[in-house]
């Protein structure tokens, strides 16, 4: 069996054109919703994630509060500027870009914002509520993955989905996700992680295996059942002379053997990685549309 591949790029071209449509009707009802952005430094990659999410939010008619600070900005001016965006009506969701300086506490400026403008999800009052099954952000990645599995019509009740990787951004989300008693979730969910012995016995067991490792090649076609969905949220940089740039991106799954084995399978890139800027979108255009549905009882 060769897979069919899990299109992500054309995924978030449909869904952003769908909150385009919505930011065009918030802002004719008076709420266009804002994102504000707080980069801090000049990290090479931190710098063109949020140049794309910034331009994301353009492209599609929300209103962007940019702020590219120096290196050395105080946390103290950070969290002023946080505190500033908590109050400002224009802005429905705000981004403090990872990582920050390391003389700026990450954890102090998550807590510092607004949990009903945390469109990242990674406010411990999200997290909190994402667990129980409440009304909560969810975070970009997680909710980007489960809604490729939905628009991609694979069902998730009663199938058994592994997650290999346990990260608070990516592989405990995605798994509590798909475990909750609700529609496009309620599997039977495993994760493994670097204390799993023989991972390859329950990644064989996967209807739908979900790889967030940030290693190459850490899942080969032995451990993958035959007509397995793959999603393969991994990123890596690899030496490649041929390219310009000296390398070139691969997931975390060997791509070229487990497509013969798989049925649906996500490429590196153009998979999971265009819908992780969409989901931030999804949350801004929501949070926006809360404020408006309270500004309109009010
Ligand atoms: P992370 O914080 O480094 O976590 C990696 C997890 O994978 C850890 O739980 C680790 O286990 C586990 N792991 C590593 N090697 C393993 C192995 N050989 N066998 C079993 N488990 C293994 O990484 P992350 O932030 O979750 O990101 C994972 C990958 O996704 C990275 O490549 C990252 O770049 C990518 N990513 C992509 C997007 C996107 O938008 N496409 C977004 C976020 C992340 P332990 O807990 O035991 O150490």
């Amino acid at each position: 069996m060769t897979a069919k591949i899990l299109d992500g790029k054309l995924m978030a071209a449909q869904m952003r054109e769908e909150l385009r449509v919505e930011a065009a009707r918030l802002a004719a009802a008076g709420m266009r919703p804002g994102l504000g952005v707080i980069l801090v430094g000049d990290n090479p990659a931190s710098r063109s994630y949020v140049t794309a999410k910034e331009q994301a939010c353009k492209d599609i008619g929300l209103y962007s509060d940019d702020n590219h600070l120096p290196a050395s900005t105080s946390e103290a001016d950070v969290l002023a500027l946080i505190r500033r965006m908590n109050a400002d009506p224009k802005i429905h969701g705000i981004l403090v870009q990872l990582p920050l300086p390391k003389h700026i506490d990450e954890s102090r400026a998550l807590l510092a914002i607004d949990p009903e403008k945390d469109v990242d999800g990674f406010h411990p009052v999200n997290v909190g509520r994402m667990v129980i099954g409440e009304k909560a952000f969810l975070p970009c990645t997680p909710h980007g993955v489960v809604q490729m599995l939905a628009r991609s019509g694979v069902q998730t009740s009663g199938r058994h989905v592994v997650v290999v990787g346990r990260s608070n951004i990516v592989g405990k989300p995605v798994a509590n996700l798909l475990l909750q008693k609700k529609p496009n979730a309620n599997a039977t969910v495993t994760i493994c992680h670097t204390g799993t012995p023989d991972m390859g016995m329950f990644t064989r067991q996967a209807d739908i295996l979900i790889v967030a490792a940030g290693r190459p090649n850490t899942v080969t076609a032995d451990m993958v059942k035959d007509g397995a969905v793959v999603i393969d949220v991994g990123v890596n940089r690899i030496e490649d002379v041929t390219k310009k740039a000296g390398f070139r991106l691969v997931g975390d799954v060997d791509y070229e053997g487990v497509k013969e084995k798989a049925s649906l399978i996500t490429p590196v890139p153009g998979g999971v990685g265009p819908m992780t800027i969409t989901m931030l979108l999804f949350n801004t255009v929501e949070s926006a549309r809360d404020a408006l549905a309270r500004a309109q009882k009010a």
